[in-house]
């Protein structure tokens, strides 16, 4: 190659050279501009948490007062504390009575939820035996079993040590398991057990013979607000927030839920935990 055209080469090539770099810069810059953005969205992102989670907070809180005497009020009226009262109006005050509580349920798991999306939740660890937590649970249930078909058994645990978690919130988690199960089974069992696992972990189960859920409406069954369409969804309203509340209250407690259900079958849900819950596994919201 000639001296003319080796400068002609290198000269084109020096030209394409500052041409990438012209380009790369503008890619830079743009990158630069994307993060900025991205940032400014984060931000409001998290701006627009808070203020749900203030909301929530709020409302739910200022719902409780009148829900509080909608309840007291009925219970006054059912107790013919002001004279006798018909049939028909004993209907009509059960209802809004009825009413009054699930709107109370509904209230009540927003506003725990308001606290766990504001990282709010105090986590009170102790130790206690499971064997005390079913006792619990069993009182818990005892009144509400009113379907002479269905059998809510708590199984003895065996070799199980003490545990050291939030006892209260592990019942709520369970109680979520139990009463849903309940809802959704009409006839057969409701099974409640607890195992040990090799990795120090305990897996609590509550198993049924329910109405099972479909396999399309298995992956969102965790989610804010997720109720399965199905006969028995329409006697019991709920919120469809107790699973989603029950899978953050367990991520704060170092553990994890999860189910497994065949429609026409029956379901079991889970909840796995530390048998010990040291701070570090705590998981931060
Ligand atoms: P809620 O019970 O208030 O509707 P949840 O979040 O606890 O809300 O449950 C969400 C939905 O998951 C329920 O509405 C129901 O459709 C379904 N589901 C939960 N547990 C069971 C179960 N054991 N058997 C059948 N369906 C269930």
């Amino acid at each position: 190659m000639s001296e003319v055209e080796l400068t002609a080469a290198l000269e084109q090539k020096t030209l394409e050279l500052s041409a990438m770099q012209a380009e790369l810069e503008e890619t830079n810059r743009g990158v630069v501009a994307l993060y900025a953005e991205l940032d400014a969205q984060a931000e409001q992102l998290r701006h627009a948490t808070e203020l749900k989670s203030r909301f929530l907070a709020y409302m739910s809180h200022e719902f409780r007062t009148p829900i509080a005497s909608f309840q007291s009020l009925t219970r006054l009226l059912l107790a013919r504390t002001d004279g006798p009262l018909t049939a028909e109006q004993e209907k009509q005050i059960r209802f809004i009575s009825d009413t009054a509580a699930e709107f109370s349920d509904m209230v009540n798991d927003l506003l725990d939820l308001a606290k766990v999306e504001a990282g709010r939740v105090e986590i009170n660890t102790a130790w206690f035996e499971m064997v005390d937590l079913f006792s619990a649970l069993r009182g818990m249930f005892r009144p509400v079993l009113v379907n002479p078909e269905v059998n809510l058994i708590f199984e003895e645990p065996q070799g199980m040590p003490k545990l050291f978690t939030d006892d209260r919130k592990l019942s709520q988690i369970l109680r979520n398991f139990v009463s849903n199960a309940l809802k959704f089974t009409v006839q057969g069992d409701v099974r409640v057990s607890a195992v040990l696992n090799d990795d120090a972990t305990v897996t609590f189960a509550v198993a049924d013979t329910g109405i099972g859920i479909a396999a399309d409406a298995h992956a969102s069954i965790f989610q804010d607000f997720v109720q399965v369409d199905s006969p028995l969804q329409k006697r019991w309203r709920g919120t469809g927030l107790g699973l989603s509340l029950s899978k953050r209250i367990a991520e704060l407690l170092g553990g994890s839920v999860g189910f497994s259900s065949e429609l026409g079958k029956g379901s079991t849900f889970w909840v796995t935990l530390p048998a010990e819950l040291h701070p570090e596994r705590v998981a931060r919201t």
